[in-house]
């Protein structure tokens, strides 16, 4: 078992709880983008999103509804990120699909988008190769 998330939810690493049930654990993340920064995992080893069945996934998006609030609380924010890196050219570092829940406050400075524009008549191609790739 070389995953570290699988190793968390097995209690062969230590991690910073905050929330566990039959099929989801939540824990702080270790190196915060904001004090407060907690992820959210399957207890089952998925890599990727469209890996999970639909029920777990639903478990999974049902704490992180249910624990953004007490994070932003506790981390006296004015909101949270919610987001998944879907592959390694995505970010995602840990093969273990989680969600980050991140705390924010207004003018905490965190750029997380830059924003790009659609050549004359791109967007609505773009649109029709997203419909032709959905089958
Ligand atoms: P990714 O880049 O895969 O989306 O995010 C992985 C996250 O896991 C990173 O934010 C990183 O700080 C966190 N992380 C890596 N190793 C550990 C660990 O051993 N314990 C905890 N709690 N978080 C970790
Ligand atoms: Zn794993």
């Amino acid at each position: 078992m070389d995953c570290i998330f699988c190793q968390i939810v097995q209690g062969c690493r230590p991690a910073a709880k905050i929330l566990e049930n039959e099929n989801v654990l939540a824990f702080l993340d270790i190196a915060p983008v904001a004090f407060g920064h907690a992820l959210v995992v399957p207890k089952k080893h998925y890599a990727r999103l469209e890996d999970i069945p639909i029920d777990e996934l639903s478990a999974v998006i049902s704490v992180v509804q249910k624990i953004g609030p007490a994070v932003q609380a506790a981390a006296a924010a004015a909101g949270y990120n919610v987001s998944l890196n879907n592959g390694p050219a995505a970010g995602q570092v840990v093969p273990h699909l989680h969600f980050h829940l991140i705390p924010r406050r207004t003018g905490d400075g965190l750029q997380l988008w830059p924003q790009n524009r659609y050549d004359e008549g791109g967007l609505e191609k773009m649109a029709q190769a997203i419909i032709a790739a959905l089958g």
